[in-house]
């Protein structure tokens, strides 16, 4: 038998879209190995009920020494819980947080961690995983020798749900507050109600060819939000628009910034530098706009429109309207 420990995250007071998936996943790897799954929850009041999201048995961490997020503190936990639990397996999302405690909660339990996996399979009898390599060039597969510590990359697995039930167990951290090396003190929220880009089924990106929004490109990058507006899209950004100061960091798509897994991609004056590339080709659909028609990005794209975005964003945006119907 094979357990599976994962950790959901949750995102004010709710779990995230990401955490449920990786939990939807643990679930399935769970009955494939014949275990069960053990979901923790470290540092929220509520945790709700994870059973009917593929949860067998829930603990739920709570008190002042996790208040606040910190990297030693959950990495911690984890390690203690996973072998509690005797878990086989323990996975988290490739979230930022995600990939900043599970590394040392793998190395706590003395295994390896394969980051960022995209597919987890048994064969054998043993867990196998799936990883992107070389900025999207190759895939890995990991076969741990013990135990295997995972990431799970947003958008790539499926929730699941049923009617499952179970009641949290709760458990205290075994460490006080003042033990911990790093707490994050602070949080500073991005725009409220704004979709993540990691999290949003669809992405409109936009790129150094939209031009300085506060200058000659501020219709643009207007047109862009209002294109993104009638899709229910979040906006990503090229980092050479996020060096310029146009964006925020929190919208960067690519090896620097954030992996994006939507059903539906759109690079709007966006080259496909293999740096971009490197963060967005797990897309289902990718749709290219650029006026070169030699760019990178239409290697990529399953869709491309040669173009001007000046022109291509505004007439797009009308056509999807008439088609939504909004
Ligand atoms: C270590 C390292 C890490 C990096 N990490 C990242 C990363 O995470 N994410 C990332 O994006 N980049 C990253 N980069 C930078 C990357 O190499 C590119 O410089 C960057 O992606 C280019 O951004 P861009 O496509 O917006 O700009 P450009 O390469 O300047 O491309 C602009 C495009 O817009 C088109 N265009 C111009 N005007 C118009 C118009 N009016 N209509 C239509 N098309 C138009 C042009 O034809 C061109 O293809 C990294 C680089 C390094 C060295």
């Amino acid at each position: 038998m094979s357990n599976v420990l994962v950790f959901v995250e949750f995102n004010e007071g709710k779990p995230s879209k990401a955490g449920l998936q990786a939990l939807g996943a643990a679930h399935t790897l769970a009955k494939q190995l014949g275990g069960s799954t053990t979901a923790i929850v470290i540092g929220e009041g509520e945790p709700g009920d994870l059973g009917k999201s593929g949860a067998d048995k829930v603990i739920a961490v709570g008190g002042d020494a996790v208040a606040h997020y910190s990297p030693d503190g959950f990495a911690r936990i984890v390690a203690t819980h996973a072998e509690a639990v005797d878990a086989n397996v323990v996975l988290a999302s490739a979230t930022p947080m995600g990939k900043d405690f599970m590394a040392r909660g793998a190395a706590i339990a003395k295994c390896g961690l394969a980051a960022d996996c995209t597919e987890l399979a048994v064969a054998d009898g043993k867990v196998r995983a799936i990883r992107p390599v070389y900025a999207g060039k190759a895939l890995q597969t990991v076969e741990a020798t013990g135990k295997l510590w995972a990431t799970l990359r947003p958008n790539v697995f499926a929730e699941v749900s049923g009617n499952g039930s179970a009641a949290p167990e709760r458990a205290d951290a075994p460490f006080g507050a003042g033990d911990l090396k790093a707490v994050v003190q602070e949080i500073v929220a991005g725009v409220k109600g704004k979709l993540d880009v990691a999290e949003s089924e669809i992405v409109v990106s936009g790129g150094r060819g939209l031009k300085d929004p506060d200058g000659e490109g501020k219709q643009n990058w207007n047109n862009l939000n209002a294109l993104a507006d009638v899709l229910g899209a979040a906006t990503g950004a090229s980092r050479a628009v996020v060096d310029a100061g146009w964006r925020p960091h929190g919208d960067q798509v690519g090896q620097t910034g954030k992996t994006v897994s939507p059903k539906l991609y759109i690079a709007c004056g966006i080259s496909g530098a293999i740096q971009h590339l490197a963060g967005m080709t797990g897309s289902k659909v990718i749709v290219a706009i650029n006026k070169d028609e030699n760019a990178p990005i239409f290697k990529v794209a399953d869709y491309g429109i040669v173009g001007m975005v000046e022109d291509v964003v505004p007439a797009l945006t009308t056509a999807l309207k008439e088609a939504l119907g909004s």
